[in-house]
């Protein structure tokens, strides 16, 4: 072993320098302030919320500590991302024994309940040995009544994390799973990897949000568990030509005139905050009743000319909301040969009884394209699809399935308003159209490509 002194010890590691805000610099590199201020700037967003558990907060924090040595010691990037993955570990432990708050309750296929104290994880491991899924017994999750199969090691955790509502969506369940294997691959390793502060900064970003949402705050802007987001007030218009217009409403209400080239507009609530994530660049395929776009969109008036939506506009001046981009409903129609693309639950109840025939399927996604491919491959027989409850194959759940009927007395479909939307969409050349249904085989396109045109244009 080489010997360093404390100058050398001292010495900005090159490497770190040429991460950049820029990107990776080739001909030119961070001068040594720069880069420390730089890379801790990259993690010092990532705060935990003051309701985590000591002990899980500490881990965190000493972490973000030593990550800042990485502008002297590259190879610290590494060490900090895969400690990061065995805090998962400790932070659901420390989620448990706060939530099950001194005791757990252990039900036995037979009927028998096993209640025990628990003070530290050690005493729910022992726990969990003994009332094992083996010997047929599962745990109940807080006061109950649900219960899990719980076997006290991470998978059993993160199962455990999942009944108890602790943590949310639909596409996170799959890279909750991911995690748990690095981090597998990280307590049990076979070979040796080099990270960038790029992909340890991602890491501790994620872990934050991770752990904040075991504690219940999810956060603002968030990768992955994001805080409700708010949606603006937009409109959207169009003409024969072609052309289509969206922004914020407040424009039209301003100056209307301005628009004189728009024959026809609707308003809507979506996300269009350009530069950011939340900008819904499928707008341009809204439907009044159907799921066409990225994110939760909702009609609210039209269509109609911009001097009338100006004027509706003033007199019932829309406010801005907040929706969760995660875990929506979205109940899908299957009828003879057709699959029609996702509406939210809330509109079936208000359909004409001829277009609620079929067998309706209400599935739980974070986009409505998860929701809809799911139950594409449902119906042409693909592997590994499942009827109910948690799709192995796709990032959705199936709640519920029948008739419109049946759903209705099962509470599946309450409307959401007093009126149905009057139906139009948009799609490449803005004429209105109408919605004709996609045969259950054809092929997934883009969102709003599942349809065949009509010419009547009603
Ligand atoms: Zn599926």
């Amino acid at each position: 072993m080489q010997i360093l002194t404390l100058t050398q010890l001292r010495e900005t590691d090159e490497r770190t320098q040429r991460f950049t805000p820029l990107g990776l610099g080739l001909d030119r590199i961070l001068d040594p302030e720069s880069a420390a201020a730089y890379h801790q700037e990259s993690v010092a967003e990532s705060d935990l919320a003051t309701v985590v558990a000591r002990g899980t907060h500490s881990a965190f924090e000493r972490l973000r500590e030593i990550h800042a040595y990485g502008v002297l010691c590259y190879e610290i990037y590494t060490l900090v991302n895969d400690h990061a993955l065995l805090v998962i570990e400790q932070a659901l432990r420390d989620r448990f024994i706060d939530f099950h708050d001194g005791s757990c309750v252990f039900v036995h296929a037979g009927g028998r309940e096993e209640t025990v104290q628990i003070g530290e994880y050690a005493d729910v491991h022992r726990a969990a040995n003994r009332f094992s899924p083996k010997r047929r017994y599962r745990l109940r999750v807080g006061q109950g009544p649900a219960t899990v199969e719980f076997n006290g090691m991470l998978d059993g955790l993160r199962s455990w994390a999942r009944a108890a509502d602790l943590l949310r969506g639909q596409r996170n369940r799959r890279i909750e799973k991911l995690l748990a294997k690095l981090r597998n691959s990280v307590a049990h390793p076979s070979s040796t990897h080099l990270l960038s502060p790029v992909d340890c900064a991602r890491t501790l970003s994620d872990l934050a949000e991770f752990i904040n949402q075991l504690w219940g705050v999810p956060t603002p802007g968030g990768r992955l568990y994001p805080a409700p987001a708010e949606r603006d007030v937009l409109f959207i218009g169009w003409n024969a030509t072609g052309r289509i217009i969206i922004g914020s409403a407040d424009h039209l209400t301003a100056d209307h005139m301005r628009f004189d080239d728009i024959e026809q507009c609707a308003i809507v609530r979506a996300f269009l905050s350009p530069g950011t994530p939340l900008v819904d660049r499928d707008l341009h395929y809204f439907d009044s009743r159907y799921e066409n776009t990225r994110l939760p969109a909702e009609y609210l008036w039209g269509p109609g000319s911009p001097a009338e939506a100006a004027a509706w506009l003033a007199a019932t001046p829309p406010v801005r909301d907040f929706v969760d981009l995660l875990d929506q409903v979205f109940a899908i129609r299957h009828d003879g040969d057709r699959v029609y693309r996702p509406m939210k639950p809330g509109i079936v109840a208000l359909l004409d009884p001829a277009d609620q025939a079929g067998h309706w399927y209400i599935v739980q996604a974070d986009v409505a394209q998860d929701a809809f491919a799911h139950v594409q491959q449902l119906l042409t027989a693909a592997a590994g699809c499942s009827q109910h409850g948690e799709c192995p194959a796709c990032p959705v759940e199936t709640i519920d399935q029948g008739t419109v009927e049946k759903l209705v007395e099962r509470g599946r479909l309450a409307p959401t308003s007093s009126m149905l939307p009057p139906a139009f969409h948009l799609c490449d050349d803005i004429s209105p159209w109408r919605l004709a249904p996609v045969s259950s085989n054809q092929e997934l396109g883009p969102p709003g490509r599942g349809y065949r045109r009509r010419s009547d244009g009603s």
